[in-house]
């Protein structure tokens, strides 16, 4: 038997969020036969019986698609095939998303226009930090160390998902994620995504994670290394045309 995983499993459709922790190897599907499984809701016409295996091989966390129909891991078909998974992205299975919970801090890394460093933030699993509106932009801050007044958000880290409460409806307008509005006073984001408020932008980035920032300016956001020829995000050329400006080192 190997590790434990936990895993995250949110049900898009119904907003349904819980976390599971299981032994290694473990099934998905809406009837898995292994006694280590994630259930699906039977209800969904194209998820699988058995849908998929997660299994340790080595270091390696492999995610096997045994499906019909397939499994989006990272925005990439499987089908029939697998991959290895580095923790934090998602496993697409119909409305379901799935994620690997890595229990590692969370770095909040703050920057202004044109991408100039502001502060930056490690926090763990249960802590939180607050922002404050300023004459320029954002400012984060410990909890501690803030006073009330100008506190216009909080941001949490339950280990898997990053909550933005925000208390400024005005501010909510100027929120975005990964470069979409938002219409929420609450919103969820990832690690690796990019939430931008105003001007300022947070990178939620893992240690041990190198991401390379796009350099289209419409654009900012994160990519793997090593890079694909264009940004996942716009389709913006990263290589050749010297726009991989900056890459965020732990
Ligand atoms: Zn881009």
């Amino acid at each position: 038997m190997g590790d434990r995983v936990q895993v995250e499993v949110i049900d898009r459709l119904t907003g349904e969020r819980r976390v599971e922790s299981r032994p290694l190897p473990l099934e998905i599907g809406k009837k898995p036969q292994a006694e280590n499984h994630i259930q699906l809701d039977p209800r969904y016409t194209t998820v699988s019986r058995i849908h998929g295996r997660l299994e340790q091989r080595g270091a390696d966390l492999i995610y096997v698609d045994c499906s019909s129909n397939g499994t989006q891991v990272a925005g990439k078909l499987l089908k029939g095939s697998e991959v290895a998974l580095q923790g934090g992205e998602a496993i697409q299975i119909e409305n379901y998303e799935l994620r690997l919970i890595k229990t590692v801090p969370l770095m909040v890394k703050h920057t202004g226009p044109n991408l100039q460093p502001r502060s930056e933030f490690t926090i763990e699993a249960g802590q939180s930090l607050l922002i404050k509106t300023t004459e320029n932009g954002i400012a984060l801050m410990e909890p501690d160390d803030a006073e009330t007044e100008g506190v216009a958000g909080k941001l949490s880290f339950d280990g898997a998902a990053i909550i933005l409460e925000l208390n400024d409806s005005a501010l909510v307008a100027a929120v975005k994620r990964n470069n979409a509005p938002v219409d929420d006073v609450r919103v969820e984001a990832r690690p690796f995504d990019v939430v931008a408020i105003r001007g300022d932008r947070l990178e939620l980035l893992q240690p041990d994670h190198q991401k390379i920032v796009c350099g289209n300016p419409e654009c900012h956001l994160l990519n793997d290394l090593p890079y694909e020829e264009n940004c996942v995000w716009c389709g913006y050329y990263l290589a050749a045309s010297g726009s991989f400006t900056r890459v965020t080192l732990p």
